[in-house]
């Protein structure tokens, strides 16, 4: 099997992140695949995609159900991201959306994000999940004076069209409620989402799915995946298991090999991030810091943050384009210095973690849902870009709910998320594409 990125990035042994430092100990509660098993249903990929679909299927529809992960439960992009609860989980902006598929099915689709935002909530309650939910809606800023005026655009269309209550904050006003810095240039508030912390919502789905009966296997890689008659052979270093359905949630952590049917459609791209010890009252002081939301800016190439709750601050950003251990260092550098650059108070607090996962971009560029055209008994859930913590526990969701009916899901998954991406066109070449792409961003982000 193939990787895009240096195989480091696989290396399935815990990441050195805050997250993995406060989530509260290992999850030792699960032990790999040893010999054979018969199930109804695997699951390729222990992440929220995985184990939403795990649990919802063992406990909503009864479904004898296995996951199979390679490294612990929530190793991949689940355990390691920003916790941000956003929307919507696309890279097409509402204009593009809308004309590519009508204002009916894109209204649709920013429906089922709220319900996907909606879900988190209800596992937390319902199955007394404690993730750390914080915060009132998400912000975002205009990092120069110019971009406001997209911002306040995007405000009335969130408005009127999806009945997401959203408020233009002119420089005062963001301070006010926000924080203030040089890049912060007026935003908006859309009152929907919420910040969590990442390992413990996917170590609070995997015990939920457990104790519902589905059976989780971490460290256990499927190494094959072969169809023998009506059952699908998965082989792991250990051990075997044979199932009548499979279902592909491995997002960007595909090694292209596994299914000749899901390659060269995805792009996994690399997001870092870099967390600070805990600010002081002062510190906080400094940039007027008093938000717990969640905050994106208007870079194409995008800085996000947030204050955690013990006032240690996150700030994520684009990654390299190798994955290779040096690029890593240059960008945990570079992250540090442009920390520093956009809020200068805090230019001299010391960095705690640094870390980086893949996230999953495709040309569909909206997230790809659904069963397998070819062969029913397969289906997949990938390609959030970068928004997988409200799509990816819904997506599961909506699987489970395929499976049960043994249906495609068209009556309730909006156009936007359905069907495979198209392959990428001479796909040895994606990364280079991804070079280009950053090259554009940074040009157009340097523009006034
Ligand atoms: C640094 C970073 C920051 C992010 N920040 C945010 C954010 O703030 N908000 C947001 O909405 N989204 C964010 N994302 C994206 C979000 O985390 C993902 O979209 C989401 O977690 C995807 O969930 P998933 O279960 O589909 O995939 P993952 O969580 O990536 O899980 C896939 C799993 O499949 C496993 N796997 C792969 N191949 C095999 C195999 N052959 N056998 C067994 N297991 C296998 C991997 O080990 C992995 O654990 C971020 C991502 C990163 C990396």
């Amino acid at each position: 099997m193939r990787t895009l990125y240096d195989e480091s990035l696989y290396i399935n042994t815990p990441v050195q992140s805050y997250w993995e430092r406060t989530a509260g100990g290992p999850d030792g509660a699960s032990t790999p695949l040893k010999g054979s098993v018969d199930v109804d249903v695997a699951v390729i990929g222990g992440g929220y995609t995985g184990l939403s679909t795990a649990l919802h299927l063992a406990r909503d529809h009864h479904i004898d159900t296995c996951v199979l992960e390679s490294g612990h439960m929530g190793w991949g992009a689940s355990g390691r991201n920003g916790g941000f609860g956003c929307i919507p989980a696309s890279k097409l902006g509402i204009e593009a959306l809308v004309s590519r598929y009508g204002l009916d099915e894109t209204q649709r689709f920013f429906a089922a994000q709220l319900d996907g935002l909606q879900l988190i909530r209800d596992l937390c309650n319902g199955e007394g999940i404690d993730c750390d939910l914080v915060g009132d809606g998400n912000l975002e800023v205009a990092h120069r004076p110019s971009r406001l005026r997209d911002l306040v655009r995007y405000a009335d269309e969130l408005t009127r069209h999806f009945g997401i209550p959203t408020r233009v904050l002119h420089r005062a006003e963001f301070g006010e409620l926000g924080f203030e810095c040089a890049e912060q240039c007026g935003g908006i508030h859309m009152a929907a989402g919420f910040g969590l912390h990442p390992l413990k919502f996917a170590r609070g789905l995997a015990d939920s799915a457990r104790r519902h009966g589905a059976v989780l296997y971490p460290h256990s890689e499927v190494e094959s995946w072969q169809r023998q008659g009506n059952v699908h052979v998965l082989t792991t270093r250990d051990g075997r298991v044979k199932a009548e359905r499979v279902v592909l949630a491995t997002n960007g952590y595909l090694r292209e090999g596994l299914h000749d049917g899901f390659d060269r459609r995805l792009l996994p791209a690399i997001s870092n991030i870099v967390t600070t010890r805990p600010l002081s009252r002062e510190e906080l002081a400094a940039h007027r810091w008093s938000t717990s939301n969640p905050i994106c800016n208007t870079r194409n190439l995008l800085f996000y943050f947030r204050m955690l709750p013990d006032n240690s601050f996150l700030f994520g950003a684009r990654g390299d384009t190798t994955g290779t251990a040096r690029d890593g260092e240059r960008m945990k550098a570079w992250m540090t210095r442009r920390l520093g650059e956009v809020f200068p108070h805090w230019r001299r607090v010391p960095i705690s973690h640094y870390w980086r996962g893949l996230v999953c971009v495709t040309r569909k560029m909206t997230p790809s849902i659904g069963r397998d055209i070819d062969d029913p008994t397969v289906y997949y859930a990938f390609g959030y870009h970068a928004n997988g913590v409200n799509t990816a526990p819904w997506a599961g969701k909506q699987i489970a709910e395929m499976i049960s009916r043994n249906d495609d899901g068209a009556d309730r998954i909006p156009v936007v998320c359905r069907g495979l991406p198209r392959e990428f066109p001479l796909a040895g070449l994606r990364l280079w594409y991804l070079r280009a792409a950053y090259q554009y961003y940074k040009l157009i982000d340097a523009l006034p």
